[in-house]
């Protein structure tokens, strides 16, 4: 991986020494170049902004929500997506546009729905009958309209460089096609007096590299649209392609850049909008990873280390699986750097560990490094996604502080949970 460095020889994140941030705000830490994610948003928009196609990015927030995070969106006039009553509470505390908040989840409680509609919410993203009926209860009790679109299980599925056309019918997510419930589904919701059915969404998989399942669920969404208008009094306004599109972790990872992926979902849905003579709806993508992924990284001090003759030494950093979990979870691969020497050659290979009591806490398996110290700073690089937002207090480890960094600017946006925060909900039993 080719990393900013500074006059120093130094890892730079965001303009900043990532020493410096290691001794201003202590370790682990998570750091994010925030021009990073501002450039990936803008990339997408730009792509519908030459399209000349109406498109929204919606970010995936449960990849990492902030409020810092929400308010950075806002400023991008980027839309979020929310997926619990928490990232809702977030996004309100934020003061985000709640027109421009998706919620999903397929399992959404009626205290969450009620949330949803006090606040306003601008589109429910229906994912099961139960729902649809409890929401239709909802705001015909409250006699509040609200925008839906309803999510279906396309019958596609994509890993990574392969996408399955008949795939993943078995999901826990959305409406079958096959057995009509799609259909059933749009039947009740046109019958509901303050439902407004919008449109319908689709999400095939996460870190996926290939265009392929992108262009089929286009198709699919298309012409599901197409027959929905044909049958019911409904005129296709959304078109809600999901996330999903895949980014480097390490350099045998060789994706295309995330817009590569818009840019052929918007191709198909111009070619379909001709064949089908239908408009064609405003286009919405629900990217995470991509944008918040390539622009995080993990920063963890050095502490002991074991040398097993004939084996691998082991290396362990002040973190682990607590603030990352996503190795130990699904074998996630990640690359480390010598935060004071990013080009240095290794000289060895190494385990780097955690500091977790668990044999599986291991960041990386196998990462070669130079010479190390303890006291030294190894940064892990494309650990914005799904690291802190999965992070978990695991043997009573407060969690990092999170900091973005822009400008050569540093500021913290979550702060370091306390030891004080660890036992603050314990309640005694004598
Ligand atoms: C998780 C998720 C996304 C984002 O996926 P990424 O792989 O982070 O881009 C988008 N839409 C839905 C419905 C999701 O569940």
């Amino acid at each position: 991986m080719s990393l900013p460095t500074n006059h120093a020889g130094h890892l730079e994140i965001g303009g900043a020494d990532a020493l410096t941030l290691a001794a201003d705000y202590q370790t682990p830490l998570v750091v994010y170049d925030v021009a990073q994610i501002r450039q990936q948003v803008r990339a997408f928009q730009h792509v519908f902004e030459t399209a000349h196609v109406d498109g929204i990015v919606s970010y995936a927030s449960k990849a990492f929500a902030s409020i810092a995070m929400y308010q950075v969106m806002q400023q991008l006039n980027a839309h979020i997506d929310v997926v619990s009553g928490g990232e809702l509470t977030t996004a309100i505390a934020a003061q985000f546009p709640m027109p421009h908040v998706s919620f999903h989840g397929n399992n959404k409680s009626e205290a969450e729905l009620v949330m949803a509609l006090d606040a306003h919410v601008g589109t429910i993203i229906v994912d099961n009958f139960h729902e649809l009926a409890l929401l239709d209860h909802l705001t015909t009790a409250r006699q509040q309209p609200v925008d839906i679109l309803l999510r279906i299980t396309p019958g596609i599925s994509a890993h990574t460089h392969e996408y399955d056309q008949t795939g993943q019918v078995d999901s826990k997510f959305g409406f079958d096609l096959d057995s009509n419930q799609a259909t059933a589904a749009v039947a009740q919701a046109m019958q509901a007096p303050y439902l407004n059915l919008r449109g319908i969404h689709a999400h095939i998989g996460s870190q996926i590299f290939a265009l392929e399942g992108f262009i089929a669920v286009t198709h699919k969404l298309m012409s599901l649209l197409a027959d929905w208008a044909q049958t019911f009094d409904f005129t296709p306004e959304v078109l809600n392609v999901g996330g999903g599109f895949g980014i480097a972790y390490t350099k045998d990872d060789d994706p295309l850049p995330p817009e590569a992926f818009v840019q052929a979902i918007v191709e198909a849905a111009k070619a379909d909008s001709t064949a089908l003579q239908m408009s064609l709806p405003q286009i919405w993508i629900e990217p995470g990873r991509a944008i918040v992924g390539p622009a995080g990284y993990s920063l963890y001090t050095i502490g002991s280390r074991k040398d097993v003759p004939g084996l691998l030494p082991y290396v362990a950093v002040d973190g682990g699986m607590g603030d990352n979990i996503r190795p130990a979870l699904y074998q996630a691969k990640y690359e480390a750097v010598l935060a004071s020497a990013p080009q240095a050659p290794a000289t060895e290979t190494v385990h780097l560990v955690g500091k977790y009591c668990e044999s599986g806490d291991i960041l990386i398996d196998r990462q070669p490094l130079p010479t190390t110290h303890p006291g030294d700073i190894v940064a892990v690089c494309a650990t914005g996604a799904y690291g802190y937002a999965m992070a978990s207090n695991y043997n009573r480890n407060p969690r990092p502080a999170v900091v973005f960094v822009e400008n050569g600017q540093a500021k913290i946006v979550v702060s370091r949970e306390t030891f004080a925060d660890l036992i603050h909900l314990d309640q005694s039993y004598l």
